[in-house]
């Protein structure tokens, strides 16, 4: 809940189906470490979940369905015995199985491609869900999680139930992946920085394309000068600053500070939960979009 008094009030409630730790915090800015955290874990993911008669394709969002994106039932089981043998119904529904299966990846192609979406996970009979992987494109195949198997007609909730912990997994192998690539860049003289101080500076100067953290670094705090942007980490603040003797000292928590500054410039950020070589940079790094001239020295 964000809330503010005064003469421009502000409240805004905001309700998740994934938990939140308890969290009070009052400041001159919002506190959004938290709600950055659970977007980079939880931020969403599409599931095609399908029979060989219908399917559905959902976008799941922090942790809940927050749209049913295109759904499709055919009345085709209805006609068997009615007008047609059992044997023509077979027939006809391999053959329409496979049109289905046509069309469906043709309209999922189109919504994943139109709406970037990067990550999609196949849900129903391991039948299908291969024969539908079989026929993928390339580019459906690359955001291609998992398939698991279901039974096709589950209630949405457990059909987040069934697939999340997959979305989760894969999720922080990303994030794995970046503290690596960070590491590399580190060692090979590369465009990255890492280090709080080093971090705050690139986001300030809008050069950060990826904030790398630690999840499990600790919380402590720095303060900066309002006036000459003076800043110092791990000390008591002052009562002035000592270089432009201005009295506009604020005090901040860092990684709250970090993940503020790459909100407000639109970087990504990239929470890991272990990583041996993320810890021995400090626990924070970035990767950058570009170098100072005066860094290609
Ligand atoms: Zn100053």
């Amino acid at each position: 809940m964000f809330s503010r008094g005064g003469d421009e009030p502000f409240f805004l409630p905001l309700q998740f189906q994934v938990p939140l730790p308890y969290w009070i915090v009052v400041d001159s800015v919002p506190n959004i470490y938290h709600l950055v955290e659970l977007k980079d874990t939880f931020h969403r993911y599409v599931v095609l979940i399908t029979t060989r008669e219908s399917a559905r394709i959902l976008e799941i969002n922090v942790g809940s369905v927050t749209r049913q994106l295109w759904t499709q039932r055919p009345e085709l089981r209805k006609r068997i015995g009615r007008e047609w043998t059992k044997m023509h119904y077979q027939k006809h529904a391999r053959g329409r199985s496979r049109g289905f299966i046509k069309e469906m990846i043709k309209i999922l192609n189109k919504l994943m491609s139109e709406t970037g979406y990067t990550h999609l996970i196949l849900a129903g009979h391991p039948s299908i869900t291969s024969e539908i992987k079989d026929n993928f494109p390339k580019q459906l195949l690359s955001k291609l999680i998992d398939l698991v198997p279901l039974s096709g007609t589950e209630e949405t909730s457990d059909i987040v139930k069934a697939t999340i912990s997959r979305f989760i997994r894969e999720e922080e192998k990303e994030s794995q992946d970046t503290a690596e690539l960070l590491s590399q860049e580190m060692h090979t003289g590369g465009l990255a920085v890492a280090g709080a101080e080093n971090c705050l500076k690139v986001l300030k100067e809008n050069r950060a394309d990826t904030l790398v953290i630690l999840k499990t670094n600790f919380s402590s705090r720095g303060w900066s000068c309002s006036d000459c942007g003076f800043t110092d980490f791990d000390k008591q603040s002052p009562s002035i600053c000592p270089t432009c003797k201005g009295l506009a000292l604020r005090k901040f928590d860092i990684k709250e500070e970090m993940v503020r500054l790459a909100e407000h410039i639109g970087a990504n950020i990239e929470f890991v939960s272990k990583s041996e070589a993320l810890k021995r940079l400090g626990g924070f790094g970035c990767l950058l979009r570009y170098r100072l001239p005066e860094e290609y020295a």
